[in-house]
């Protein structure tokens, strides 16, 4: 994959619509514009032209635009063809296009070259791409912001402050007889722990930017005929899952995405937690066993009619992953109308519900959201991803381990080495400092075209 390479991708999904865009960017643009078109259009002026095969024959009429390097979004010379938008046109402008030495682009070829070529840092780029798959306007209105850069500014702040003090700790260890002078400051430790406060501060809007892009996956468990079925299919809002009165109709795991405000939800509904079934629903609660081990909460379903002690729980409670907390639901409380729930500080978190008449259901929701630290999502989130929370994490613990290699031992040296490890760990986020294989997974997970 190489930059001399000049690339062509339609722009638009296939399939038929009102206008197709194709696109193309490289060095060999502006020679290969020219024959196309019979002539080169004016730099950045929508113009009416006929898109030409071999033969000089017209593939398609339509708008043309020409953007010189390095004014593109690529910052290469990028010739944009506007035409019919039908897949037999688009391909046969592909096609031509190809004739004429360009080469397919990759999927995210283009915004990787506008990555490489200095027109938005990594968090960026993958912003594009989160806007395209947002799922919610408020993932949407996130992704804008980390694409217009506020997550790179929060990110630049941070790794301005671990230079900041590297740059301090490093001037001390040039002068090694005053050094522990300089590191025994009392301002320096100051300037520490303003900086864990600032780690904090960013890992939270990360976090919350995490959650509005990939949002939360949550099991329903609990004993057959409990309503889990019934409480899936009243979270998402229509029939899902199949439901009967028969134990056991829930045999495989169902998944639902659904939306709590803006944060998407993945919904697993189990296969009903029976010992003795057939071999099909044993498989189904092998199934369930290891969705529920990567789940982030468990809704631990009870017929409050039938059991209102919640003694289910007990019984099953082995067979429940230890580390995923547990909301314990009780539902068909219409049928249990004197029922209360007892306030257990040391047990999970408890809530009634009718997934019949969808009583409780609202607090359900909010309690969700609650538990993930979800709460107003205009507050100005930004759209970020596992692996941003990841470097940001691992930056925390370098600085951590700065500052205690600061206080206890007063090591200049290794306080300096471990904020360098912090300030690399920052820059992958950016891209200032990035692996090809790391490249390589991010654009591929881009649409062609973009
Ligand atoms: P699952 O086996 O746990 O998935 O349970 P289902 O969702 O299939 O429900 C079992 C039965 O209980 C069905 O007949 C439902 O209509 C009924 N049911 C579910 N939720 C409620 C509820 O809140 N109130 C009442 N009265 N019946 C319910």
């Amino acid at each position: 994959m190489t930059r001399t390479e000049t690339i062509v991708a339609a722009a638009t999904p296939p399939g038929r619509g009102g206008v197709g865009i194709v696109r193309i960017s490289g060095p060999k643009t502006p020679e290969l514009g020219a024959i196309l078109l019979g002539e080169l259009p004016a730099a950045r002026y929508a113009t009416l032209a006929r898109f030409l095969d071999a033969q000089q024959n017209p593939i398609d009429a339509g708008l043309a635009l020409f953007f010189p390097a390095p004014h593109s979004y690529t910052g290469e010379h990028v010739l944009e063809l506007h035409g019919h938008g039908g897949p037999l046109v688009m391909e046969a402008l592909v096609d031509r296009v190809l004739e004429l030495g360009a080469r397919r682009a990759l999927p995210g070829e283009f915004t990787l070259r506008a990555f490489l070529n200095d027109k938005l840092d990594l968090a960026q780029a993958e912003a594009i791409a989160d806007l395209i798959d947002a799922g919610s306007r408020a993932a949407a209105r996130a992704a804008m912001r980390s694409l217009q850069g506020e997550f790179s500014a929060m990110v630049r702040g941070l790794t301005e402050a671990v230079i900041e003090l590297r740059t301090y700790v490093e001037a001390a260890i040039d002068f090694p007889e005053e050094e522990i002078d300089f590191l025994a400051d009392r301002e320096l430790g100051e300037r520490f722990r303003a900086m864990r406060a600032h780690f904090a501060g960013v890992l939270e809007s990360a976090r919350v930017g995490r959650l509005l892009r990939e949002g939360m996956t949550v099991v329903i468990a609990g004993p057959p005929n409990a309503g889990k079925s019934s409480l899936l299919n009243r979270l998402a809002g229509y029939d899902a899952a199949i439901v009967t009165p028969i134990p056991g109709t829930t045999r495989d795991v169902l998944r639902e995405r659904i939306h709590l405000d803006g944060m998407p939800l993945h919904v697993l509904d189990t296969a009903g937690l029976r010992a003795g079934g057939d071999i099909v629903e044993e498989e189904g609660m092998r199934r369930a066993q290891a969705e529920m081990q990567r789940a982030e909460r468990v809704l631990f379903v009870i017929d409050a009619a039938a059991d209102p002690e919640g003694s289910a729980l007990r019984r099953e409670r082995a067979r429940l992953p230890a580390d995923v907390p547990l909301t314990l639901v009780f539902n068909k409380c219409d049928l249990a109308p004197g029922l209360t729930l007892a306030n257990d500080p040391d047990g999970p978190p408890r809530c009634a519900i009718s997934a019949l008449t969808g009583a409780g259901l609202a607090e359900l929701r909010s309690h969700l959201k609650s538990c993930m630290g979800y709460q107003s999502v205009d507050g100005g989130a930004i759209s970020a991803r596992r692996r941003h929370l990841e470097s940001l994490a691992r930056a925390r613990t370098h600085a951590e381990e700065a500052e205690r290699l600061l206080t206890e031992r007063r090591a200049g040296e290794l306080v300096a080495e471990e904020l360098r490890l912090a300030q690399q760990a920052l820059n992958e986020i950016t891209g200032e400092f990035t692996s090809d294989d790391l490249l390589g997974r991010i654009f591929a997970g881009f649409c062609i075209g973009k």
